[in-house]
Parts: C-alpha cells; sequence; structure tokens
C-alpha cells in the first residue's frame, strides 16, 4: 500500500471482520474529513455483522464494509467548495444523504431519497469505525463545547428519539407509555419526560428496567404487570413484532401510537382500531429532521443521556461488542462507544 493508512474496521462477511490498516480518506469536492472522536455501536450494526440486515438483500449494501454512523469529531481537511471555516470544528453529520436532486430532496425529504445514501450503512458510504472518516460539508452539524464526545456521539440515536418524542406531542398532564427500553426507548422517553409528561416504560429484562429506574423513570412494567392506565401517547421502541398492535391496543382513543422500532418480521396493526379509535400513528425513520434541536437540548442539559453508555472501548474490541459481548466493566447501560485513538 503507498500513501498514508489508517486504522479502521472492516467488516468483510457475516461474524468476519477486523481492524485493518486502511488508505486515509481525500477531502473531495464537496465533503470534509474528520477525525473521529467517538462512534457509537447499534442495532443496526449488530444486524450488519450478523448478515440479518434487510439492505444486504435488498441490493442496498454489500460487503466489505465499515459501519458506524452515531460520530462525532474534528474537521481536519476541507475539499474544494467547502467553507475553511469548518477546518478545527467538531461536528456530527446526518447519517442521511439525498442525491439532493430528486422531488424528495428538493421537498425538504432527503432522509426518505430513493437513491440515498446512509453514512455506514447503504449505498457502499464508509463509515466512523475508523480513525477518520469523509463526508459531505452539507451534512454537519457543528456542536458547541457544552456537547462533549460522548454527548457528540448521542445525537444520532438522539435526533431519532426526539422525533418520536415530537410525534408523540405528550406533554404537561399527558401520560406517555414507550415500549422497548433499549437506547431509543430510554432516549425517547427522557426527550418526553423533558416535554413535561408523565413516562412509562414497558420491557421484558428486569435489568434494563431497572436501569430505567435508575434514570429515574419509576413507572416500569412488563407485559403481565402492564396497568390499565389511560395513555395518551405510546412510542413502539421495541424489535417485537407483537408490540406496534399492542401499542395501539393500548392508547387512548384520540391519542397517538408512534412507529420507530422495527421487527425482523412483519408486524400488522388492525387499521379499524386506528380509525375506531380515532388515533394518529406516525412512522419514524432517522434522525435527519430532528439532529439540530437534539444538539440544543444536549448543550442546555435539558436531556443528558449520557449514563446510557455502558463502555469505550478500542476498535480492537468492536468484533466482541457486534457479537454481543459486553466490554469488561461495562456499566448497566445499553450503549458501548469506541474511541477509534484507543489502541
Ligand atoms: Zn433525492
Amino acid at each position: 500500500m503507498t500513501g498514508p493508512t489508517m486504522r479502521a474496521h472492516v467488516l468483510t462477511g457475516p461474524g468476519e471482520s477486523a481492524v485493518r490498516e486502511v488508505p486515509v480518506p481525500v477531502a473531495v469536492p464537496g465533503e470534509v474529513v474528520v477525525d473521529v472522536e467517538r462512534v457509537g455501536v447499534c442495532g443496526t450494526d449488530v444486524e450488519f455483522a450478523t448478515g440479518e440486515m434487510a439492505y444486504l438483500h435488498q441490493g442496498h449494501a454489500a460487503y466489505p464494509m465499515r459501519l458506524g454512523h452515531e460520530w462525532c469529531g474534528r474537521v481536519t481537511a476541507v475539499g474544494a467548495g467547502v467553507d475553511p471555516a469548518w477546518l478545527g470544528r467538531r461536528v456530527t453529520g446526518d447519517t442521511m444523504l439525498g442525491d439532493g436532486t430528486c422531488r424528495r430532496c428538493r421537498r425538504g425529504q432527503q432522509h426518505v431519497c430513493e437513491r440515498r445514501q446512509e453514512v455506514g450503512i447503504r449505498g457502499g458510504r464508509p463509515g466512523a469505525l475508523a480513525e477518520q472518516l469523509a463526508v459531505p460539508a452539507s451534512s454537519l452539524h457543528p456542536l458547541p463545547d457544552a456537547v462533549d464526545p460522548v454527548l457528540g456521539a448521542l445525537v444520532e440515536p438522539g435526533g431519532n428519539a426526539l422525533r418520536a418524542a415530537r410525534a408523540a406531542a405528550a406533554g404537561p398532564g399527558d401520560r406517555a407509555l414507550v415500549l422497548g427500553p433499549g437506547t431509543i426507548g430510554l432516549l425517547t422517553a427522557m426527550f418526553l419526560r423533558a416535554a413535561g409528561a408523565e413516562v412509562h416504560l414497558l420491557g421484558v429484562d428486569p435489568a434494563s428496567l431497572a436501569f430505567a429506574r435508575a434514570l429515574g423513570f419509576p413507572h416500569t412494567w412488563t407485559a403481565g404487570t402492564l396497568p390499565d392506565l389511560p395513555f395518551d401517547a405510546v412510542v413502539d421502541a421495541s424489535t417485537a413484532a407483537a408490540l406496534p398492535a399492542l401499542a395501539l391496543e393500548r392508547v387512548e382513543p384520540g391519542g397517538r401510537v408512534v412507529y420507530i422500532g422495527l421487527a425482523g418480521t412483519p408486524s400488522r396493526i388492525d387499521t379499524r382500531d386506528l380509525a375506531l379509535g380515532d388515533v394518529t400513528a406516525v412512522g419514524v425513520l432517522s434522525a435527519s429532521p430532528g439532529l439540530a434541536a437534539t444538539v440544543a437540548a444536549y448543550a442546555v442539559g435539558e436531556v443528558d443521556p449520557r449514563p446510557l453508555v455502558a463502555a469505550t472501548v478500542g476498535l480492537s474490541q468492536v468484533d466482541a461488542v457486534l457479537a454481543g459481548e459486553r466490554p469488561p466493566g461495562a456499566g448497566p447501560g445499553p450503549k458501548v462507544h469506541v474511541d477509534p485513538r484507543l489502541p
């Protein structure tokens, strides 16, 4: 290999990955190169590692690939046509990179562009599990100093959760139920709490429910104990195929259900329940329209999700994390972060 190289985590097939020396990215016109400070590992990454991710079977993604879409870092190079003021700035970026030309992109819906790339996920765009990352300058969001690297790498999942909480439209005097106390569920609960709602969480794992209580959410339930209370909004942030229907069953007439979780098999609802309950249902894909508001909420401490991070490891430990192992000394949170500067 000639030219400068960097360390990167490379996924070559289901269960096949390694840290390798790869060429450093170059800032092509319109793009920047970022020195990566922190990267979150999420469920989507695990699905790519196991080979289950739907995009692999739909032609939207193929091995070898570099994962990592929850990231922050510092801009160290800018390509032609990019404002040099970006140099040295701490940033995070939108995962969704629309083609910028189609009808959806022109209408501000680039996150559902048919021809979009997704950083570390779709269309061959390398992700952030590496020492450096190249992304379009147009996808960047600057981070104020108050948003440290841990928070910076939680902006992407936070943007998803903020959108889910806003779609639930629950505030003071409202009661909201979140199904699934994983990273997105807990973040959604935090944003709902910040909005003034009484938040309940439903889960299966006693440890994750205990963790939710430790975060200050006393109303935690399992399917067997869920009380018969009126819920003005129900957010499904689970991966269970039966829970979207449960959300609709348990929401108050006139209320709102929000679907942000994805099951591995079809998860059906009966639209008669929707119509007869005068219920509003909203689907949420991606953080894109919620990124700026999430940075702002973190910056002022309105929501502080840092306790969700159980451990921060180096690139060499990513394989173990993707295989579901808890890093030594990990805390109780659902999220593992990677610092590519660690060994
Ligand atoms: Zn487009």
